[in-house]
């Protein structure tokens, strides 16, 4: 599990730079604005650290990580299926 007091890794996001002309909060039938902010998170450097962030805080709107939404829940419900075996 990650620290969720220790962001630093934004400072290294990709979207910091172009944020202004892609919208990373798209509606979800817009699916060229989706693919847009993807394109962007798969160049960016902390894409698995955004995920995880976005995954561990349940963040349900926007782009995060190169996932929508839907694609995150599905990670979140195995994370969680994941951390009760485990307990
Ligand atoms: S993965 Fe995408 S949303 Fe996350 S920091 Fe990188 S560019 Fe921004």
């Amino acid at each position: 599990m990650i620290d969720l007091t220790v962001t630093t890794w934004r400072e290294a996001a990709a979207c910091l730079e172009i944020s202004e002309q892609v919208s990373f909060f798209p509606d979800k039938e817009d699916l060229a604005g989706i693919a847009k902010a993807k394109a962007v998170c798969a160049t960016c450097p902390v894409a698995d650290e955004c995920l995880t962030w976005a995954v561990e805080t349940n963040q349900t709107e926007g782009i995060w990580g190169g996932h929508t939404p839907k694609e995150r829940r599905a990670i979140r419900r195995r994370w969680l299926e994941e951390i009760k075996k485990a307990s």
